[in-house]
């Protein structure tokens, strides 16, 4: 049977986790984070970063640093997972969702500016798949209202945008803030775990605070203050050095994953070109101003008949394939809340899209060879 994912370990993991419980030190923020956070800002040029324990922790934090109340705005795309709203409505606001785009389930820049108001304090824009989406429109449009911007990056690790200065970006790099994650399926991987990006240097000082659980611990252990104490609305969010350490072996990897990763989606590209033309099914799109960082191959079918036919004939051929988000302004949670505007695309993808296999030690041969038949 070929899963839909199966977490790559490259053999060094055990090995970390090790050192780090020899050495004594296995709560947060010693070495191994150390070592994870410099790699971060050092290869994609985030002014700081803190490990957290998921992505939606690092979502939760930006909410506390931008000072989210109840009634602010939050705009975001609906084709998104639940963490993405979660992290806001925890502080009270009211989620506005953005339609995606015709032709890629990232938010529809052109659709966002109808839906400012004069209580919106944020955009929160989404990278599905690792794919930009239009940074520079979102980043004007939070500097003509005053917003900030807070990338969802979970799946955009090691991608980047090109904007009209020219300057190839590191998604994560550009919103004032950014929210990694480091999930089994996500492309480099620490059981749970997650990173908060620092962009806009004012944040970085309370981000600290509120990750050491409303303390200013962290300064202290830098000898910048001489007691620690209580300063600030803040949670546990910073992850052990056993999960720092885990996730130290996998970036000492990162770019022979990004390379395999990368070899498989261009083989699903472009073995099954003429195959999705003929079924009227679309393979993803990667825009002029993004760059393809292989988190995800998916397809999106002709209708939700179709999609039931092909994941039924992979399932039978003992290769599992998956649709991906519900709509969040039709879930359960949400739906009363939301104000009844009809997301057009957000509601296809969420009938036809599907998901391929995508790991490291994938036979992509076989799921090919497999979906030719359909
Ligand atoms: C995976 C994911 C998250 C949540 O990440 P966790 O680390 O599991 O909290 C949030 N947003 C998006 C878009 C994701 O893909």
């Amino acid at each position: 049977m070929i899963q839909f994912n199966k977490p790559y370990l490259t053999g060094k993991e055990t090995e970390y986790i090790m050192d780090a419980v020899t050495s004594g030190k296995i709560s947060g923020n010693g070495k191994y984070t150390q070592k994870c956070q410099t790699f971060f800002e050092t290869n994609y040029g985030f002014k700081k970063s803190l490990l957290t324990t998921s992505c939606t922790d690092a979502l939760e934090m930006a909410a506390i640093l931008i000072d989210i109340q109840p009634r602010d705005e939050v705009i975001m795309p609906s084709y998104t997972f639940v963490s993405t709203a979660n992290a806001f409505i925890l502080r009270g606001a009211k989620i506005i969702f953005a339609d995606s785009m015709p032709n890629h389930p990232n938010m529809d820049v052109t659709k966002i500016e109808a839906l400012i108001t004069n209580k919106t304090k944020a955009i929160v824009p989404v990278h599905y798949a690792g794919v930009a989406c239009e940074m520079d429109i979102i980043m004007e449009l939070a500097a003509k209202y005053n917003l900030y911007v807070i990338e969802d990056a979970a799946q955009a690790i090691d991608s980047y945008y090109t904007g009209k200065d020219g300057i190839k970006k590191a998604l994560g790099s550009i919103g004032h803030l950014a929210a990694f994650s480091f999930h089994e399926t996500k492309n480099i991987i620490s059981g749970e775990g997650g990173m908060l990006a620092i962009n806009d240097e004012q944040f970085i000082e309370r981000a600290e605070i509120i990750w050491e659980k409303g303390t200013n611990r962290s300064a202290f252990f830098r000898g910048e203050v001489d007691k620690y104490g209580w300063v600030d609305l803040g949670s546990s969010f910073l992850p052990s050095e056993i999960i720092a350490a885990f996730l130290w072996a996998q970036l000492e990897n990162l770019e022979g994953i990004q390379t395999k990763r990368k070899l498989h989606w261009k083989n699903y590209d472009l073995r099954l070109k003429e195959w999705a033309d003929k079924n009227k099914i679309k393979l993803p799109i990667t825009p002029s101003y993004a760059t393809n960082n292989a988190h995800m191959f998916y397809l999106i079918c002709d209708s939700f008949e179709q999609r039931i036919k092909l994941i039924n004939h992979l399932k039978q051929n003992e290769i599992m394939a998956v649709f991906h988000y519900i709509s969040l302004h039709k879930s359960k949670f949400y739906k009363e809340k939301h104000d009844g505007r009809i997301l057009k695309w957000t509601d296809s993808y969420t009938d036809t899209l599907v998901r391929l296999p995508l790991f490291y030690e994938l036979n992509v041969e076989n799921v090919i060879n497999t979906l030719l038949e359909f």
